[in-house]
């Protein structure tokens, strides 16, 4: 296991590098992100992992990924983690299941405000949000809100030999939803363009209904208002994924053009 350590922002850069055991990393320094696996690897078809809910748990409870067999979008928010099937299903998920990709973090919120308008879509949104922050900072950001629109997808678990993330979109390995007048949170981040092939550039969101009845990965949504919370990320740890798919992954190709189709 490696462990890569990187902080950000006005405290000095260094990296630290471990060889060690099997055990995953035990603590995870504040206000720090953790994640589990690089987006790269999901995008290569690296869908099973081994890190447990359990063991994620510990290092954040907020948070976004997937699950082994990309068997659908993963949500965590308030300790639990919800499992977004394509199938339309939310089931909270057992501690003993596992990873491939999971971004999490310790929410707390240190800017704290109110989005009003008519008719904004998720774009419009993440204009005024990104005019509040600094492009080449790390947010962890919570929506919560009634959305007129809210239109996502979740993915269907693929068989073995998997294909590669943006085939298996191409192919109909999503199912999409478009759901209305419904309240709920949304969970994600705001990572700078240089988080590129780690994690996704951009905003990457999930979304779960108040009744936990509805939710997945979005695409767009309309709304009036919105409560804003973001939580500054100071820097963030990358525990790499153990399962030996991501040792046979060839991360010289460059599948960074996809990302935007299928992220
Ligand atoms: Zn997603």
């Amino acid at each position: 296991m490696l462990l890569v350590l990187i902080a950000s922002c006005n405290s000095k850069n260094y990296i630290q590098t471990t060889a060690s055991s099997n055990s995953p990393a035990t603590s995870i320094p504040q206000d720090f992100m953790y994640q589990y696996s690089i987006m790269d690897a999901l995008q290569a078809g690296v869908y099973d992992g081994n890190l447990t809910f359990g063991e994620l748990k510990k290092k954040g409870d907020f948070g976004i990924g997937t699950f082994n067999a990309l068997d659908g979008e993963m949500i965590m928010l308030d300790d639990n983690v919800y499992k977004m099937r394509h199938d339309g299903t939310i089931s909270i998920v057992p501690d003993k299941d596992s990873t491939p990709l999971a971004f999490v973090k310790f929410f707390k919120a240190d800017t704290v405000f109110t989005i009003t308008g008519n008719n904004l879509n998720y774009a419009d949104v993440q204009k005024i949000i990104s005019n509040a922050l600094n492009q080449n900072e790390l947010y962890a950001i919570r929506l919560k809100g009634s959305f007129a629109t809210m239109r996502g997808r979740s993915v269907i678990s693929p068989k073995r030999p998997y294909p590669e993330l943006a085939d298996h979109i191409k192919n109909g390995g999503q199912q999409n939803f478009n759901f209305t007048n419904i309240t709920g949170t949304c969970v994600g981040f705001l990572m700078p363009s240089y988080m590129a092939r780690t994690n996704v550039p951009g905003y990457h969101v999930h979304f779960i209904s108040d009744d936990h009845t509805a939710g997945g990965h979005i695409f767009d949504f309309s709304t009036n208002k919105l409560e804003v919370e973001i939580d500054h990320i100071k820097g963030y740890v990358v525990e790499l994924n153990t399962h030996a798919d991501f040792d046979r992954t060839d991360f010289s190709k460059d599948r960074q053009k996809e990302i935007k189709k299928i992220e």
